[in-house]
């Protein structure tokens, strides 16, 4: 079965480009050019992925990223002409689960999609399998490796981006060690060549914000000052 990818893009050869490429690779492409016709594919189509532009005619990409992370977990990488280090943190913090700025590398962007869609668990490795059956109970929270799920003390289903979820995974799999930001940045795949310290704090700061009673005060992650973060809840 191959992965649905929307192609949100106005710039017509780029995205006559980018969808050849992503179908010469194995992908299911559909198209939009702007917010509207985005969201209405969203509506109407099982996607998997979402590639956005921020420079859209009709509205700004971000704004676009934030309200459907408001209704789903969606993967959404943004790409984009703009270089600038706000814009990209911007972007992480509302919900994208990556970047990518504009001229870039089709086959850095193909890996990524691959990244965020989850492929490197197809090999059926140890860790594969073990991640399928791997679940932990904290407070009142169950976060299910396998099934890619948070739930909470009501059973009901938080919403976490995959790089979230990622990075909760990595610190429950850890509890009790302090982890850099440097070790959490490879756990959650995420550009590791480019910046940054603070993309972990923000995804640190926005998975508190779903877990914590008092994310000022959090009890789950906890900062280790100088050092990293550290998942001081008891595993059941
Ligand atoms: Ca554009």
């Amino acid at each position: 079965m191959s992965n649905h990818l929307l192609i949100v893009e106005d710039d017509e050869l780029v995205q006559s480009l980018l969808a050849a490429y992503m179908q010469n690779e194995g992908f299911k492409v559909s198209l939009a050019t702007t917010g509207k016709e985005m969201l209405a594919c969203i509506d109407s189509e099982a996607i998997d992925l979402v590639l956005l532009d921020l420079g859209l005619p009709d509205e700004d990409g971000l704004v676009l990223a934030r309200q459907m992370r408001a209704r789903s977990s969606l993967p959404i990488i943004v790409v984009t002409a703009r270089k600038d280090q706000k814009d990209r943190l911007a972007a992480l913090e509302i919900g994208a689960d990556d970047y990518l700025t504009k001229p870039f590398d089709p086959e850095e962007l193909v890996l990524r999609v691959r990244n965020l869609l989850g492929r490197a668990g197809d090999g059926d490795t140890q860790e594969a399998l073990r991640n399928r059956t791997e679940t932990f109970r904290f407070m009142n929270w169950t976060l299910d490796i396998g099934a890619h799920s948070l739930i909470d003390g009501t059973n009901n289903k938080v919403s976490l981006t995959r790089a979230e979820f990622n990075l909760l995974a990595a610190l429950a799999k850890a509890p009790n060690r302090v982890l850099s930001r440097d070790y959490l940045l490879d756990a959650i795949s995420q550009d590791a060549d480019s910046p940054t310290d603070r993309l972990i704090d923000v995804l640190i700061s926005r998975v508190r914000k779903k877990i914590e009673a008092n994310p000022k005060k959090p009890e789950i992650i906890t900062t280790v000052v100088g050092c990293g973060y550290k998942f001081s809840a008891r595993i059941e």
